[in-house]
């Protein structure tokens, strides 16, 4: 299985020129990376002009609604993000949760996304770094109200990106044994709710302040399927760093 590279570029670059640019030189990056499937995913103002300049990488959105159509002002739904080209979406990214994305509503805009026969990146972590529990019953709970009732031949199109909210965007991630830890604990909690076959084909991703020095690190050590990386990936030379070091392992 290719290792997956998210970028998420959040609400940047400022400028749809930047934007431009930045699609450009990560698309030559993905281009020269045969083991790594890469997903830009601007903010969605940038989305088709991306789209347009993409050669290699895939498209991803940071968001969609859940309702397909109607009065929803402001809000862009996941059959829009469809008909314009977009093959990945992120739902429950914790800005958004800390934006008021309850679990409930990242369940409806989850389902939505896998209903247009998109790939839904399902981000979980807890908030706090405390280690007294191995498995945080928030990550817990994220992950069993999202994938509840999910129907099984959509599970091939889930991914799971396990991000320590205290690890996102800080410039502290967390460490690749403790990443291989959960991810071992995410993966067997999907075990317990789908079975071996299925559960084993979900790749899980880790997301937190990953840079070009310890992204190597995480998908040897941490025995992630990939990364889900922010602000490094607005800085082309250290994205390009990140899916070579990848690329290679
Ligand atoms: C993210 O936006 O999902 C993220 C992990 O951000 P950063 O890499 O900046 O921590």
């Amino acid at each position: 299985m290719k290792k997956l590279i998210i970028a998420n570029w959040k609400m940047n670059p400022g400028s749809f020129r930047e934007a431009v640019r930045i699609t450009k030189e990560e698309d030559k990056s993905a281009s020269t990376a045969r083991n790594v499937e890469v997903v830009l995913t601007p903010p969605f103002v940038f989305l088709d002009s991306v789209n347009r300049l993409i050669e290699k990488a895939k498209l991803g959105a940071q968001d969609a609604f859940w309702e397909r159509a109607g009065k929803s002002t402001g809000e862009i739904s996941a059959v829009q993000l469809k008909s314009i080209g977009v093959k990945y979406v992120i739902v429950g990214h914790s800005e958004r949760r800390a934006l008021g994305d309850t679990n409930e509503i990242v369940r409806k805009k989850f389902k939505s996304v896998l209903s247009e026969g998109l790939c839904a990146v399902l981000c979980v972590g807890e908030k706090d770094r405390a280690k007294e529990v191995a498995f945080p019953p928030s990550v817990r709970e994220e992950l069993g109200s999202a994938l509840k009732g999910i129907s099984r031949k959509l599970l091939g199109k889930v991914v799971i990106a396990y991000e320590p909210v205290w690890a996102v965007g800080t410039g502290k991630p967390e460490s690749p044994q403790n990443v291989f830890e959960m991810s071992t604990l995410i993966r067997r909690e999907l075990f317990g709710m789908f079975g071996k076959k299925i559960s084993s084909q979900i790749p899980v991703l880790y997301g937190g302040s990953v840079d070009e020095k310890n992204a190597a690190d995480f998908v040897s050590h941490g025995r992630v399927d990939g990364l889900l990386v922010g602000g490094a990936s607005l800085n082309t030379v250290k994205f390009a760093s990140i899916i070579k070091k990848v690329n290679d392992i």
